[in-house]
């Protein structure tokens, strides 16, 4: 299998695939926001990746990096919410992270992952177990961490952190929310996989997705 380069166009097909599987499965993400909070997750990401492919669109991108900072700051600026904030810091915080890097090594992907995560917990003071996207980009993180200490190729270590990911967002389901909107519902909020963790291992997912491709 011919190994796949994570350069600027990899990143620029993996926000596509976002944008396209956001659109896909806007209802779903809106209904699980309509159980546990007030049914706008999927649209506010499909505004927000629908305005993100049309920021890039025609631009030339010098860097994997720079191409995540213009994605987060259209976030910040076009999705209202808990979670526009969110998503828009974590790439921000990843497009940062890359620098001006042109080819991006499995273990720095882990370092902007990282970087991610660590913006998403500044910002939102969520933890494990709280019932929030953390829950799906954390175990996603040390994924890809593990796999590059293991000297994984990228193809393999996004398949990790995506299966990571999906897994981390079903284990939202029996949890209690403790940060956003669902944790108004107090115990009410059990019994429901969390919007935002739902929509993280979508990203991710789109991810492996733009390196099989
Ligand atoms: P809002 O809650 O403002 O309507 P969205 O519906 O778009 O925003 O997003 C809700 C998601 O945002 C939740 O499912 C959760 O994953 C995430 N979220 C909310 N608050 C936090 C927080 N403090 N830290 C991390 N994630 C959060
Ligand atoms: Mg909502």
């Amino acid at each position: 299998m011919a190994g796949t380069a994570l350069d600027t166009a990899l990143f620029a097909a993996w926000i596509e695939e976002i944008a396209r599987t956001v659109r896909a499965e806007k209802d779903r993400l809106t209904r699980l926001d309509a159980a546990i909070g007030d049914a706008d997750h999927g649209t506010n990401l499909d505004r927000g990746f629908t305005a993100v492919t049309q920021a890039l669109a025609g631009i030339e991108h010098d860097s994997p990096g720079s191409l995540l900072a213009l994605v987060g700051s259209t976030l910040i600026r076009k999705v209202g919410g808990a979670s526009g904030p969110l998503y828009g810091m974590a790439f921000r915080e990843a497009g940062k992270a890359l620098g001006d890097t042109s080819e991006v090594s499995v273990a720095e992907l882990s370092t902007a992952l990282e970087a991610a995560l660590a913006g998403v917990q500044k910002l939102g003071s969520a933890a494990e177990g709280d019932k929030t996207m953390v829950d799906a980009l954390a175990p996603a993180v040390r994924a890809l961490t593990r796999a590059a200490q293991e000297g994984k190729t990228p193809r393999e270590a996004i398949g990790a952190a995506a299966s990571a990911a999906s897994a981390g967002a079903e284990a939202t389901v029996p949890m209690q929310a403790r940060k956003g909107r669902a944790s108004y519902l107090g115990p009410r909020s059990v019994g429901h996989e969390d919007p935002g963790a739902a929509s993280t291992a979508l990203v991710l997912g789109a991810l492996r997705t733009a390196v099989s491709g």
